[in-house]
Order: C-alpha cells, then sequence, then structure tokens
C-alpha cells in the first residue's frame, strides 16, 4: 500500500513543526481512505528520523519558554481553544467520519469527550496543586512542587482520531510540556485540522508538533534523547513493543493497549436495556472501539431469548455512510482489515460456533443490510456466534470488528470466570436487577472500566482509563489525576529558616 509518487488531485499532508506546515524530509507516502467509499482522500507522508529530529528540536526549544508561561496563561490558552472547538464542533465530527467511517452520531460524541479533556486541563491551576505539611520536626516545613517534563510524544490509534490525542494533548501542555503527536497513518486529517485551531487559540510556536508516519516514525520518537514521556494508545503487541522500547531508552510510558471486553447478562436483567445496550457496544463504530462489548457471557435461562432478541436488533442495523442519519453501522476502517475480521468469522465457524447471523454472506456480498451502501467501501454486516467456547479464538483475540461471540454459562460465578481467563481487562459490564449480584461483579471482576447496566463504560476525563492486564503498560494510566502525576515531576523542599 505504500507508495512513492502521489496522485496529483490528491493533496499530501505535511508536517506541522515550529508553529508551521513544513514538507517531510520523507518521500514515501502511503494512501488515506474514505472507508464508505473506498476513495484515496489524502496522501500521508511516512516520517523519517530527519522528521522527528525536526519536530522534537522544535518542542525542546520551545520549552523553556513554555514551562516559564504562568499556569493560568497557559489555562487561557485552553480556554480559547475550547471556544473554537465548540465553533467547528460539527465540520470537526464530519472530519472524523470522513476517515474513519463512523456514524455522525458517534464522531459527536468523540468530539464531545475531546473537548471535555480540555475542560478539564482548564483547572490545571487547582490541578497542579503541591502539598504542604508544616512542623515536620520544631521549625521545618515540608512541601512538594510539580514540574513539567520536558518533550512528550503522543502515539495515537486510527478509531478515535480527536478523542484519544484529546486525553494527552491538554493536559500534557497544560502542565507546561510540549507536545510532538504521531496520529495514525490511516486517521491523519483530524490531527491536522485541531493542530491548526491549536495554533490559532495562540499557542506558541513549537510547543505543540505533528509528525505523520507509521512504525518508523514511531521508532525514531521512542529512541529519541530528548523524548522524556511517551503516550501510547493502540494494539497490545505494538503497545507491549512501546512500553518495553521507551523504558529501555529511559522514558516514562504509559501504553495503552487491546481488549476484549465480556458482558455478562443474569437471567434478572431487563432485557429491553440490556439488549440496546449490548448491540451499541457490540456493533457501535463497527466493533472497532477498544470499550467493545465482544463476548456475551449469557448466565442460565435467558440465553434462548437473548440470543434471539441480539439477532433481531442486529438484523435491523443499516448499513451505510456515517453521514447518512439512517445508517446503524457504518464501514471498518480498510479492506485489509475487513479480510482480518472474515478470517476470523472462518475460525469461529471452522471451530464449532454456532452462526447465528454471517455478515461475511448477508446481502450483497458486502453484507449489508438494507440499502446498498457504496460497494467500494469497506463494509462488513454484523456477525453474532452461539455456543462459543472460551478457547476458541474468536473468544480469545481482539477482533476489532462487527462480531459479537456468545458464551453461555450455568452461574455468575461462572461467568465472571470466563472474563477473567481473558489476559486482556479493558472493561467488563454486567445486566441485572440485583445489587448483590452487581456488587460481586465489581468486587471479583478482572477489569478496570466497569458498566453495570451499561454497554461502554465510556471514559471521562476526570477518572483515569483505568485498564487492567494486557490492556495496559505502565504504571499511571491516561486521563484524570493519574495523567497530572504522569505529566509532571515533583520536588519536595524541606525548609529551616
Ligand atoms: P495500532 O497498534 O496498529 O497503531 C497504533 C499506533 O501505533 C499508530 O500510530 C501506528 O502508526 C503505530 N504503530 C503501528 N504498528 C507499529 C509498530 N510495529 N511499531 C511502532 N508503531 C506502530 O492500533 P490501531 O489499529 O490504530 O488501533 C486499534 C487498537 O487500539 C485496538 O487494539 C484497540 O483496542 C486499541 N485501543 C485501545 C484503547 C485503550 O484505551 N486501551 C483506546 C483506543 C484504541
Amino acid at each position: 500500500m505504500t507508495t512513492t509518487a502521489s496522485n496529483a488531485d490528491v493533496r499530501t499532508l505535511r508536517m506541522l513543526v515550529a508553529g508551521a506546515e513544513r514538507a517531510p524530509h520523507a518521500t514515501e507516502t502511503e494512501p488515506v481512505y474514505d472507508p464508505a467509499t473506498g476513495a484515496v482522500i489524502a496522501h500521508v507522508p511516512l516520517g523519517n528520523a530527519a522528521d522527528v529530529d525536526a519536530a522534537v528540536a522544535a518542542a525542546r526549544a520551545a520549552f523553556p519558554a513554555w514551562q516559564a508561561t504562568p499556569v493560568v496563561e497557559r489555562a487561557r490558552i485552553l480556554f480559547h481553544y475550547h471556544t473554537l472547538l465548540e465553533a467547528h464542533f460539527d465540520e470537526l465530527a464530519r472530519l472524523v467520519v470522513r476517515e474513519n467511517g463512523k456514524t455522525l452520531e458517534d464522531a459527536r460524541g468523540e468530539v464531545r469527550r475531546g473537548i471535555e479533556m480540555v475542560e478539564y486541563a482548564c483547572g490545571a491551576p487547582t490541578l497542579l496543586m503541591g502539598e504542604t505539611v508544616r512542623d515536620v520536626s520544631r521549625g521545618i516545613d515540608c512541601e512538594s512542587i510539580r514540574y513539567p517534563l520536558g518533550v512528550i510524544a503522543g502515539i495515537t490509534p486510527f478509531n478515535f482520531p480527536m478523542m484519544v490525542p484529546h486525553w494527552m494533548i491538554p493536559l500534557a501542555l497544560v502542565c507546561g510540556n510540549t507536545f510532538v503527536l504521531k496520529p495514525s497513518e490511516r486517521t491523519p486529517l483530524s490531527a491536522e485540522r485541531f493542530a491548526h485551531l491549536l495554533t490559532e487559540a495562540g499557542l506558541p510556536a513549537g510547543v505543540f508538533n505533528v509528525v505523520h508516519g507509521a512504525r518508523a516514525t514511531v521508532t525514531a520518537l521512542l529512541e529519541h534523547p530528548d523524548v522524556r514521556a511517551v503516550s501510547f494508545v493502540g494494539s497490545q503487541p505494538v503497545a507491549a513493543h512501546v512500553y518495553r522500547t521507551a523504558a529501555a531508552h529511559g522514558k516514562r510510558v504509559q501504553a495503552l493497549a487491546g481488549a476484549k471486553n465480556h458482558l455478562i447478562v443474569l437471567p434478572d436483567a431487563k432485557l429491553d436495556q440490556a439488549v440496546p445496550a449490548i448491540i451499541a457496544s457490540a456493533f457501535g463504530a463497527a466493533g472497532e472501539r477498544c470499550l467493545a462489548g465482544s463476548v456475551v457471557v449469557a448466565v442460565g435461562g435467558v440465553a434462548d431469548e437473548l440470543v434471539r432478541r441480539l439477532d433481531t436488533a442486529a438484523g435491523g442495523l443499516r448499513l451505510g455512510s456515517g453521514l447518512d442519519s439512517a445508517t446503524g453501522m457504518g464501514p471498518v476502517i480498510r479492506a485489509d482489515h475487513r479480510e482480518r475480521v472474515r478470517g476470523y468469522i472462518a475460525r469461529g465457524k471452522a471451530q464449532g460456533a454456532t452462526v447465528v447471523r454471517d455478515g461475511t454472506t448477508n446481502g450483497d456480498g458486502n453484507g449489508h443490510a438494507g440499502a446498498a451502501p457504496d460497494p467500494d467501501g469497506f463494509f462488513l454486516a454484523p456477525t453474532i456466534f452461539d455456543r462459543v467456547t472460551p478457547e476458541m479464538d474468536i473468544a480469545r483475540e481482539e477482533i476489532f470488528g462487527p462480531v459479537l461471540s456468545v458464551v453461555r454459562v450455568e452461574t455468575l460465578e461462572e461467568g465472571i470466570a470466563v472474563a477473567n481467563r481473558s489476559r486482556f481487562g479493558n472493561a467488563a459490564s454486567i445486566f441485572t436487577t440485583s445489587g448483590a449480584a452487581a456488587r460481586t461483579f465489581r468486587e471479583r471482576i478482572e477489569a478496570g472500566m466497569l458498566g453495570v447496566n451499561v454497554g461502554v463504560a465510556a471514559p471521562l476525563a476526570f477518572f483515569p482509563f483505568a485498564g487492567w492486564k494486557n490492556s495496559f503498560y505502565g504504571d499511571l494510566h491516561a486521563t484524570g489525576k493519574d495523567a497530572i502525576a504522569f505529566y509532571t515531576d515533583q520536588k519536595v523542599i524541606t525548609s529551616r529558616w
């Protein structure tokens, strides 16, 4: 898919370095697609070590003045940025749809979550407060003060091109750090747009930089001596690699990784509420969410009725462009990713799961339901498997597509045990009307983002994104107070006068 020549009709993105757009040093580019039509909408340069050097040098040069800027002034720039994000809200949501394919409603939700991160960061004067204890000994006082680290590198995935970078950028900047973002090469357009808005908001040149690229670009960032910390969000194998490599180069790292989220449904659950929540969790954003529920654990007698209702509801999801208000589910990100998902569906069949609904054979072969989406788009209809066992690949591995597996168990304990066998621990939900069952679930489940009668336990700016097990590598999570700690060092001062 890599090309060296660009289609003359489609522009090639540029890097943002020291407040100005720059042509890349790298000559290789990759096409960026509209997943709903398969059309090439841009080319993204695959930045090399020289591109990374330039961006990091700009961020390093901007650091002394930026960290010396009073925190209220740093926050004030974010207030301006907030105003611009609100003013361009719809445009940004449509851009997310264009490069990612999700529905406009989903994209609006994503932009809103990103804005909430800016709102949280605007409270920096309070969030950055240190602590003081007087008279730790007679006439001796002790206090802690927070300091920014320096240059932070952010590396982000394709599935939330607005929200995930905003888990990092507002807080890192308001703490006094400077930043180099390497957005996903599959969805780089949102980053280009909000970078312009940051500049328009009054951010000094070099405080925020964008270097486009892929694997080699990331490697250059991880190994760069002037990068102090790395915030990464992406798939599990890459997260593990980023964590090890950046740590080996002496950097602070937080690496948020993949998932296999279980949704436990008890016999006392209100199915009228549970079914739409499960459908939205499994098939929202075409299953391309790290908080997507991908395994339903049906407890006791609920299974038959639950599967019947899930099948009906999934059949009602209309495939199409995310910009069409009738669309229930958009395309997946790329044709090769669709092939990968189809491969998992084939393995589910081969390993003996019961096919309830097969997204590879529905409709016209592109698998759509209802009105035909663009045949060149990367569409794949919902798939549901029943009587899946925890050993099957479809129950164990992150598919990151519209595939839902139902595992049948007899008791809540058995259901929790099934979920806890997963090497991932990003999120889990329970559907029940029993407070005692919900509490047992909360206490025993080995996952960090929990939902009770909620299909997607969405992250909030003021709490940490608390992935467990192989869904997270590091110590301090993204967002909330964890992020303030991640983006700062402390001095502890003991004084006698
Ligand atoms: P990905 O791992 O392919 O890419 C993420 C970033 O890493 C991109 O910027 C990419 O350019 C870079 N990258 C890819 N391969 C690399 C390599 N070999 N070496 C160095 N860098 C590399 O992830 P994706 O497909 O863009 O995103 C989907 C994944 O992200 C899913 O696994 C999903 O669960 C995960 N995710 C997790 C969270 C979370 O909060 N835990 C949130 C969103 C997405």
